[in-house]
């Protein structure tokens, strides 16, 4: 069986998977609770012949199904979890839950994980068919979302051993990544004072919330100084109480911070830690610092990515031949005037030799790039101009285009990871870029190693 062969095979065998991403889009699980959806795919492993272990790095929703032995060993990695309060009806061209305060698949990781496992099936059917040696390794990661499940799988080495990784992601464009995810970490800043009448005794009170704003500002003089391409959020978690007459005795925000490259991370986590010392040095208060979690930017490859490109433009995108164009015509249409010319953007966007754009998000797929050599595209699953996370998004997920722009990835997935079996000169290429990138810096986790997943889920819930 060629590779044209195992396209074939994928396309034949469409509509199980499209079976498979529709149930996990119904059954809309978030972070850490994704128990049926592990499941579902476990069960369709198993029937593929995969050998499933359940229960990984302490998340009893990650898994790994294996097939085959022998080198390769290419992973694919497979994503699950929806979002909370975006419920949202499928095929319904106007904002209107399913489930009021319901979950929904706003980042489209329902075809996401599917996509991935077709990348696997596709491989598996190749070297079993051909009689080569290869190892085929699903990975089944939750709590992308807000629970950096992959970076707790990359500390318990869940993925040494691989010679590569292969992924993708749901988007309105065909395209290889201009540039790394930015690395990015969460950080709770809780500060104690003393609580006093404001008026009676201000002398005796010690303020924390006036600790936490002198804080915020001395982080916005910081931004001045920092690389423009970071950034820095917060949110005022705590403000210590409604009362103006009360000296504020706890006061806490939550911070996000987020560079290109992982060192320069780390140096801006000191620097914000060193101004929350400071606000607490200034009005007699104590900090209390805790990370909570943290992911690493994507380290491109474009030994991979090169591959992965030239197979996004040889395979024919199906997409143009949908059912329901109508329907996302409608989408488009809730959030332009101007209808654009075309309803999908399908023209492949290369992959970039210098991957110098940043793209302004973050991934725990990062962790993942810094263990092995890693290529993921984004195909057209979703009209022109749907953001993730929107319920647009939602909406869209079990649309006839959104399946296909599903095959159409798990096509591209499913071909470059038989180019990597075919020409072991491309791997070779790749752990040497890999090598030269990392600066041949084994993988360094951003989360400590005190915070656990079941710690991180009680922090974020
Ligand atoms: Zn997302
Ligand atoms: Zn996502």
């Amino acid at each position: 069986m060629d590779k044209q062969a195992v396209l074939r095979h994928l396309e034949e065998r469409a509509a199980d998977f499209y079976v498979l991403s529709d149930k996990i889009w119904d059954n809309a699980e978030i972070r850490f609770e994704e128990n049926q959806s592990a499941a579902d795919y476990a069960a369709f492993l198993e029937t593929e012949g995969f050998e499933v272990t359940r229960g990984l790095a302490g998340l009893k929703t990650a898994f790994r199904g294996q097939w085959g032995s022998g080198k390769p060993v290419i992973g694919f990695l497979g994503e699950y979890d929806a979002l909370p309060g975006l419920s949202q009806k499928a095929g319904t061209p106007v904002k209107e839950p399913l489930v009021s305060g319901g979950n929904g698949h706003g980042c489209g990781h329902n075809l996401l994980g599917v996509g991935a496992l077709m990348g696997a099936v596709g491989l598996k059917q190749y070297l079993e068919t051909e009689g080569k040696p290869g190892t085929v390794v699903f990975f089944g990661c939750p709590a992308e979302e807000g629970g950096s499940g992959k970076t707790f799988m990359a500390r318990e080495n869940c993925f040494d051993g691989l010679d590569a990784a292969l992924s993708w992601h749901p988007d309105f464009r065909n395209m290889m990544p201009p540039g790394p995810v930015l690395a990015n970490n969460a950080v709770r800043y809780s500060f104690t004072g003393k609580a006093s009448h404001a008026a009676a005794a201000p002398e005796a009170g010690r303020s924390a919330l006036d600790a936490l704003e002198l804080m915020n500002i001395g982080v916005q003089f910081l931004r001045e100084h920092i690389p423009s391409t970071a950034r820095i959020h917060y949110a005022i978690t705590d403000t210590g109480g409604n009362s103006p007459n009360i000296v504020q005795a706890h006061a806490s925000a939550l911070y996000q911070m987020r560079a290109p490259y992982t060192p320069e991370l780390a140096d801006l986590y000191e620097r914000v830690n060193r101004i929350a010392q400071g606000a607490a040095l200034m009005t007699d208060t104590q900090v209390e610092i805790k990370f909570l979690k943290g992911t690493s930017n994507t380290v491109l490859i474009p030994a991979l990515d090169e591959v992965m490109y030239r197979n996004m433009c040889a395979i024919p995108n199906p997409v143009k031949e949908a059912q329901d164009l109508d329907f996302a015509r409608d989408i488009v249409r809730t959030q332009t005037q101007e209808m654009p010319e075309s309803l999908f953007e399908l023209s492949p966007k290369p992959w970039n030799r210098a991957g110098n754009i940043p793209l302004p998000g973050s991934s725990d797929t990062g962790d993942v790039s810094w263990v092995c050599p890693l290529s993921q595209c984004g195909t057209s699953t979703w009209p022109v101009g749907t953001a993730a996370h929107s319920w647009q998004a939602v909406a869209c997920g079990k649309s006839d285009f959104a399946h296909r722009g599903m095959l159409y990835a798990g096509q591209i997935i499913a071909a470059t990871a038989i180019d990597l079996c075919e020409n072991p000169d491309i791997l070779e290429t790749a752990w040497k870029q890999h090598r030269e990138k990392t600066g041949g810096n084994p993988y360094h986790c951003p989360i400590p190693p005190e915070i656990t997943p079941a710690e991180l889920e009680a922090e974020m819930t």
